[in-house]
């Protein structure tokens, strides 16, 4: 054998990345395996001319103690962001404008994004029974306990904009477990808030919150400050089409492809998307892994747009465009109002989406087509001038971008646990289970570390 080592970790996206960086400093000996010839995954940041563009996410929520124990543990090699208070501010696009999502009860009241009934009718939430579908969708809970406007105007947009899915195929105990919490431990929402302020104020003590983050520079400084407390000698780029065996003696073999090279190893924790499962696990029968490689994953198209002037960008987080609505755009992220390096001074850095479940077919716009679909956004929904030149603009085409937790989840969860117990020592992580969100990945890298 090349190399003997007691773990590997398979896929240098965050999750790898903080698996590896939380082992090794554990004293574990580790080593990262990534197929690409850089680590990072899904974060990437392109920083032109003052202008910072993210590939992948552009913030992170401040959701447990791992988050903010993972950048106690970086110190100065990375700077946690938090995003302007003042660009707290969601807008919802209906019938032609932006509005603010409300934020407290009489905004909630005056807001013109839901209906009256609807309104009235969420006095009455408490008092309406638990649903009886444990696989019940997220769109199915809303309408029957908010109705159908909060459906709309509020729970499609953000699912819209965390999943880039459909509220009608996501499943609320998979895709939102605090929600679903709400109604299952304390049979209501409006009941479940009120009941939760202790625990609340108790995280808001340690940090924890709704605040977004992000990293001074952007996440591709969070993905250099983590190689470099790695470091290089631990990881493996390049590492081509990686082969896994189970040996005799509860061992593994990982063979790389580029190299033939083979590392012997105690325990193998996976972080690769579902889809590259089958061939990296080639000794298992390819029917027997389906319920987990089948994962659906939302296309999505993001756009990095750098303006010269940002006199129309609103301060606020971003403005979300309802299925309803039927608009080509998914949202828009106004990233220079929530942090100050995005742009140069006065100029603008802007995040465009578009895609998602429910309009797949825009990932093959040409880019002469986006560029048409982003300026007319720009004057129709920001209310640029049409000839607006836009000083900076950046594709990213992303055909497999975020898991989806639908219905065959439960079969997944099940399968993964299965070979887990079946091949001792092989563990199946990454976002084909425990949340797709940087929060979520980052919990499940320290929990694995822990193991
Ligand atoms: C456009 C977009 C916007 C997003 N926005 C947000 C956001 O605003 N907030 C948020 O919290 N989350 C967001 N997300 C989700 C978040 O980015 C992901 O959940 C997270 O980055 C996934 O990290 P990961 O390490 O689990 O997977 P990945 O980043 O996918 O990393 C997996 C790694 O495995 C490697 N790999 C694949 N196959 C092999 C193989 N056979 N052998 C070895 N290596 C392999 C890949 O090259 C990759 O480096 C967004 C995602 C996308 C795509």
């Amino acid at each position: 054998m090349d190399k003997n080592v007691e773990v590997v970790v398979i896929g240098g996206g965050i999750t790898g990345l903080v698996t590896t960086f939380l082992l090794k400093e554990k004293g574990v000996n580790v080593l990262l395996l990534e197929k690409a010839n850089r680590v990072g995954g899904q974060l990437n940041t392109i920083d032109d001319e003052g202008f910072l563009f993210e590939s992948g996410p552009n913030t992170g929520v401040i959701s447990n103690k791992e988050v903010l124990d993972l950048f106690r543990k970086l110190g100065n090699d990375c700077t946690l962001q938090i995003a302007r208070k003042e660009a707290k501010v969601r807008l919802i696009w209906k019938k032609g404008s932006f509005r603010p999502l409300p934020s407290g009860l009489l905004s909630a009241i005056s807001t013109n994004l839901f209906s009256w009934h609807d309104k009235i009718n969420i006095l009455f939430e408490p008092f309406r029974k638990k649903g009886k579908n444990p696989n019940e969708s997220i769109a199915d809970l809303v309408k029957r306990r908010l109705g159908k406007s909060y459906l709309n105007y509020a729970v499609d947009p953000f699912v819209s904009g965390v999943y880039a899915g459909d509220p009608n195929r996501l499943v609320t105990r998979f895709a939102l477990p605090k929600l679903h919490r709400l109604e299952d431990e304390y049979g209501s929402f409006i009941r479940g808030a009120i009941k939760r302020r202790k625990a609340l104020a108790s995280e808001k003590a340690q940090g924890i919150s709704k605040d977004v983050f992000s990293v001074k520079g952007g996440f591709g400084q969070l993905v250099k400050a983590l190689q470099k407390k790695i470091g290089d000698e631990f990881i493996q780029l390049s590492a081509g089409s990686i082969k896994l065996e189970p040996s005799s003696d509860g061992s593994w073999v990982v063979t790389l492809g580029s190299t033939e090279k083979k590392i012997t190893s105690k325990k193998v924790i996976t972080t690769v998307p579902a889809y590259a499962l089958p061939d990296l696990l080639s000794f298992i029968d390819t029917k027997e892994i389906a319920p987990i490689s089948s994962l659906t994953y939302a296309p999505v198209v993001q756009i990095g747009v750098g303006l010269n002037n940002n006199s129309r960008v609103p301060l606020a987080f971003g403005g979300l465009i309802p299925s309803i609505e039927k608009e080509k755009i998914l949202g828009i992220l106004f990233n220079s109002s929530c942090y100050d390096d995005r742009a140069p001074k006065g100029k603008a850095s802007l995040s465009f989406f578009l895609g998602g479940m429910k309009h797949p077919h825009l990932l093959n716009l040409s880019d002469e087509e986006i560029i048409k679909l982003v300026k007319t956004g720009l004057h129709r929904m920001m209310k640029y001038p049409e000839d607006t030149p836009i000083e900076k603009i950046y594709i990213f085409r992303h055909s497999k971008a975020i898991p989806q937790y639908e219905v065959d989840t439960e079969k997944r969860l099940e399968k993964i646990n299965l070979l887990q117990e079946k091949y001792k020592g092989l563990i199946l992580a990454g976002g084909i289970r425990d949340g797709i969100g940087l929060a979520d990945r980052i919990k499940q890298a320290t929990d694995l570390a822990s193991l």
